[in-house]
């Protein structure tokens, strides 16, 4: 089973794919993850995504491609995967779309085809407060709320026990930008797969755990496990 999470910065799409996935058995993908571990180790994809990262901007479609396809073409993606995080742009859901279509003989093609897109829901000015009280883990990418998702011990991480940060781009200005960017590139996909796949949407102002039971019923609704 293939599935993608959509919604804003905020919007707690990284701790429910995290949730959702393992739950499903399926491999989560988060390309923000992905690129957060390249910033850290400064690889040459991290040195160049730092640069567009930091400004709240998107990464280039074509880097983005490049690494779902390599993603999705690997052994562990054969039972199904969850996106979190990708796709952002229409090109890069045409790119699943099309492999999905065939249009390449490709470990990629066989498993892009999605079965379902969920869009996560959430009023713009809550997302500006999540973001701001976040703090994440910078070793293992986690991250907490003071108050809907609170570590078992104030700043530390629940996994390795880490001093937990506001992440660079959770900072408001660099927020803003990220919310205006959704707004103008991301959301325009939400019409796109209204059209052509199964689109759910799922309102994420309750708690976390609520939405975890919401998103569970509504993926065992509409996909039979
Ligand atoms: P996220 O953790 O999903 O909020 O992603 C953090 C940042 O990584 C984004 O603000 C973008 O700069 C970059 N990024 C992650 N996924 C993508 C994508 N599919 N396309 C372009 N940029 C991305």
């Amino acid at each position: 089973m293939n599935v993608a999470l959509l919604g804003p910065p905020g919007s707690g799409k990284g701790t429910q794919a995290v949730r959702l996935s393992r739950k499903l058995g399926i491999v989560h993908i988060s390309t923000g993850e992905f690129l957060r571990t390249a910033v850290r180790d400064q690889s040459p994809l991290g040195i160049k995504a730092e640069e567009f990262m930091k400004k709240g901007q998107l990464v280039p479609d074509d880097v983005m491609i490049g690494i779902v396809k390599e993603r999705i073409s690997r052994g562990d993606c054969s039972a199904g995967f969850l996106l979190d995080g990708f796709p952002r742009t229409i090109p890069q859901a045409r790119m699943l779309d099309d492999s999905a279509a065939g249009q390449g003989p490709d470990k990629a093609s066989e498993r892009a085809s999605l079965d379902l897109v969920i869009s996560l829901e959430l009023a713009e000015e809550t997302c500006v407060r999540r973001l701001a009280d976040r703090r994440t883990c910078p070793k293992d990418g986690l991250s907490f709320n003071p108050v809907t998702n609170p570590p078992a011990k104030s700043g530390k991480c629940d996994r390795c026990g880490t001093d937990l940060i506001l992440r660079e781009d959770d900072k408001p200005e660099t927020v803003r930008e990220r919310l205006k960017i959704y707004n103008e590139i991301t959301q325009p996909l939400v019409d796109y797969y209204q059209t052509t796949h199964r689109l759910a949407h799922v309102d994420s102002s309750p708690s976390p755990d609520v939405v975890f039971k919401n998103l569970v019923e509504l993926v065992q609704s509409e996909i039979p496990l």
